[in-house]
């Protein structure tokens, strides 16, 4: 049966940690939902993180780490679930308001109450493939994932030799020669990496201007070990076993080419983990609807990090995001 809850965080990457410490904090009665134990978020899989305030050059992993620690030590509890939706509820349903009088019973050694007035607002139901979750607020900081090329070859050679994760799966090239998809600061920052153990790294962009940071592409363009291929696009990964070359083609000229490779890093971009929403909350081109204070399309509901609209998707706004949810869900629970 479904315990009940102040709020209840989905998702345990930067946004949602920062949330938590936040939540706890203002003594909210809080659960974090993450999929895996420690699911942590794209931050843990960064190499190394330069433009947190405070911490220049810190690791990604390491930084994911100390928002852990911080939360754990204000005694955050975490379950390990997978949400599959959220339902709305204007009041618990018997067999819950059963559960609660059978708690007041148990704690209090009184006879059970009826549930209080102000308790019986608009409730959420968070239906996870393991057990179901009762909260008056839901904060959604789920994130992002990696967007796939959609080229052949791409599922094929998926772990053998097709990468979405320069940092878990670089060390499989050293001395090899690798290609990065993608102008974006993850496209930068992975080549960047490769780079100090590859032979050769060659970044592949569908324009002639990257979009990663100014500090990046400098870092990047400095690089004697890396060749930036403009206006290419990649037709197809080919190969027996594993990837052995790419088909190129430039978008001005229309030449096609073939690059051999052993390895390649597709960082294209993400697409919000936003499907379990559709059709309860409003979204925008995948991410879901909501301005800083995280207010979403439905009352109670709050969403934080990559998986909202947005300017900027960074670390540093991701837990700021965190924060300004938890004000707004405090103060629709004192308006209830
Ligand atoms: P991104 O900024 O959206 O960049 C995606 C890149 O992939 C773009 O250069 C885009 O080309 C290219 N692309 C998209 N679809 C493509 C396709 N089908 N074929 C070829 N190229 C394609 O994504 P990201 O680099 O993954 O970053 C995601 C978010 O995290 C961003 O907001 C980023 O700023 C943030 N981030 C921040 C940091 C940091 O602050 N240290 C680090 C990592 C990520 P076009 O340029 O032509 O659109």
């Amino acid at each position: 049966m479904a315990k009940q809850y102040d709020l209840v965080i989905i998702g345990s990457g930067p946004a949602g940690l920062a949330a938590a410490i936040y939540a706890q904090r203002a003594k909210l009665s809080t659960l974090v939902i993450e999929k895996e134990m420690m699911s942590g978020g794209q931050v843990l899989t960064t190499y190394e993180v330069d433009n947190y305030p405070g911490l220049p050059g810190i690791g990604g992993f390491d930084l994911g780490m100390k928002f852990r620690q911080h939360a754990e030590q204000l005694e955050t509890a975490f379950a390990e679930d997978e949400v599959d939706h959220v339902e709305l509820t204007a009041t618990m349903t018997e067999a819950e308001e059963a559960l609660q009088a059978a708690e007041l019973r148990v704690v209090e050694g009184s006879s059970p109450e009826p549930v209080p007035e102000e308790n019986t607002g608009s409730w959420k139901r968070v239906v996870g493939k393991k057990d179901t979750y009762l909260t008056r607020t839901v904060i959604i900081a789920a994130g992002a994932t990696h967007r796939k090329l959609g080229v052949p070859g791409e599922e094929a050679f998926a772990g053998m030799g097709v990468s979405y994760c320069a940092t878990c799966d670089g060390a499989f090239f050293k001395k090899k020669r690798t290609a990065v998809i993608g102008g974006g600061d993850v496209a930068l920052e992975d080549a960047i990496f490769l780079a100090r153990m590859c032979e050769h790294v060659y970044l592949i962009h569908r324009r002639d201007e990257l979009r990663g940071a100014k500090t990046l592409q400098e870092r990047l363009l400095s690089l004697d070990n890396v060749t930036v291929l403009w206006d290419t696009v990649v037709e197809a990964i080919e190969g027996t076993e594993k990837v052995q070359a790419l088909k190129l083609k430039h978008v001005k000229s229309g030449e096609a080419s073939e690059l051999s490779v052993d390895g390649v890093f597709i960082a294209v971009g993400i697409t919000p983990n936003s499907g379990p929403y559709e059709g309860l909350l409003e979204l925008d081109h995948g991410y879901i609807r909501a301005d800083e204070s995280g207010a979403t399309s439905v009352p109670g509901i709050y969403a934080a990090g990559d998986i909202r609209t947005k300017q900027l998707r960074q670390i540093v706004t991701a837990v700021a995001d965190g924060a300004n949810t938890v004000t707004s869900a405090e103060r629709y629970l004192t308006e209830q």
